[in-house]
C-alpha cells in the first residue's frame, strides 16, 4: 500500500499515523466480541496502531476488547483512553485511569484524554494528569469535547498547554471547527483527533461523496476519510468491526483528493463562513 497521508507529530513529538481505530459500541455484546477482536488486529497488522477506546463505551468493555486485541502486541499500539468528567477530580481521575488499566491489561496508556468538561476544575483534572505522568501510568495527555473558549481556559491553567490533543467531532457534514477551532489548535501544534468521520455511516450514501468514490475507484468511507486527513495535524478513527470495512478504510491512507474532487464536496458540504458552536455526538 502506498501511503500519501502524512503522520501526524504530536507537540510531545510523537509520531502517529493519521488513521485510527475507534472502539465506541464495541464490547457491547460477547456474540461480537470476536469479530471485534479480529478487525482491531487486522488494523494493527496494517499499521493502525493508534486505538481509541473510554472508560464509558460499553461502561469498561470497550476497553476490555481493546485488552484482549492488544494481548502480546501491546508495544505495537499507541493506546487511547478517556476519562468520564464526573471522575476528572483530583483523586477520580487517578482511580479511573487504574481501573481502566485493569481493563486494558496493560501498564500504562499513551495518550489519556478528559472526555468531555464536567463539574471538575481543569486545574484538578491538569494536576491529576500530570502525576498519573509523573508514575508512568500515562504518557502524555489531551482533552476530547472542548470549544475555542474551554481551549483557551485550559492553557491558562498551570501545565494546560500540555493538552497533545483536543478530540472532537469532525467530519464532511460537521465542518464548524474550520472556522476558528481547528485554526487555533493547529496554531499551537494542538492535534485535532476528529471523531465520528464517517458520521457513523450516515454520510456514505450522499451523492457527491458518491461521485468522488467513482472517480478514484474506491467506496465512500475511504473519501470520506481522506477528505478528513486532508488536513496536517488531523486525525482521523473510524470504528468498524468488520475486517471487509477495514481494507476499504485503509485506502483513504494512499487516496490524494483533486481540486475537483474537493470542489465536489465543498458544494455539497459548504465550509463554514461564521462561528458555530461546537458539535457533540
Ligand atoms: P464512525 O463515523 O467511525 O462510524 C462508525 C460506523 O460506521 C459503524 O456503524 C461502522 O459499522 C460503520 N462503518 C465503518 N467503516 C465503514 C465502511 N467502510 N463502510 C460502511 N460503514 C462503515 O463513528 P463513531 O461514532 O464510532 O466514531 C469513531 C470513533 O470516535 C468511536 O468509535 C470512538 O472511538 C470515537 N468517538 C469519540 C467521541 C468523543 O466524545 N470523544 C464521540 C464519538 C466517537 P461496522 O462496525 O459494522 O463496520
Amino acid at each position: 500500500m502506498t501511503v500519501s497521508v502524512a503522520p501526524v507529530i504530536l507537540p510531545n513529538g510523537r509520531s502517529v499515523c493519521a488513521l485510527g481505530q475507534g472502539t465506541w459500541f464495541m464490547g457491547e455484546s460477547p456474540d461480537r466480541a470476536q469479530d471485534e477482536i479480529r478487525s482491531l488486529q487486522a488494523g494493527l497488522d496494517a499499521g493502525l496502531t493508534l486505538i481509541d477506546t473510554a472508560e464509558m463505551y460499553a461502561n469498561g468493555g470497550a476497553e476490555e476488547i481493546v485488552g484482549r486485541a492488544m494481548a502480546g502486541r501491546r508495544d505495537e499500539v499507541f493506546l487511547v483512553s478517556k476519562v468520564l468528567p464526573e471522575h476528572a477530580s483530583r483523586h477520580g481521575t487517578a482511580a479511573a485511569c487504574e481501573d481502566s488499566l485493569r481493563r486494558l491489561r496493560t501498564d500504562t496508556i499513551d495518550l489519556y484524554l478528559l472526555h468531555w468538561r464536567g463539574r471538575h476544575r481543569f486545574s484538578d483534572t491538569v494536576e491529576a494528569m500530570e502525576a498519573l505522568q509523573r508514575e508512568g501510568k500515562i504518557r502524555a495527555w489531551g482533552v476530547s469535547n472542548l470549544d475555542i473558549d474551554d481551549m483557551q481556559e485550559l492553557q491558562g491553567v498551570p501545565g494546560g498547554d500540555q493538552a497533545q490533543v483536543n478530540q472532537v467531532l469532525y467530519n464532511l457534514g460537521r465542518r464548524g471547527i474550520e472556522f476558528d477551532l481547528q485554526p487555533w489548535c493547529a496554531q499551537r501544534g494542538v492535534a485535532i483527533m476528529a471523531y465520528s468521520p464517517l458520521e457513523q455511516g450516515r454520510l456514505l450514501d450522499s451523492p457527491a461523496v458518491e461521485d468522488v468514490a467513482r472517480r478514484h475507484g474506491v467506496t465512500p468511507a475511504a473519501v470520506a476519510l481522506a477528505w478528513t486527513m486532508r488536513l496536517p495535524g488531523v486525525i482521523a478513527i473510524p470504528k468498524t468491526a468488520s475486517v471487509t470495512r477495514l481494507a476499504e478504510n485503509l485506502a483513504s491512507l494512499s487516496l490524494t483528493l483533486s481540486s475537483e474532487d474537493l470542489a465536489t464536496l465543498d458544494a455539497a458540504f459548504p465550509p463554514p463562513t461564521r462561528r458555530q458552536p461546537l458539535d457533540m455526538l
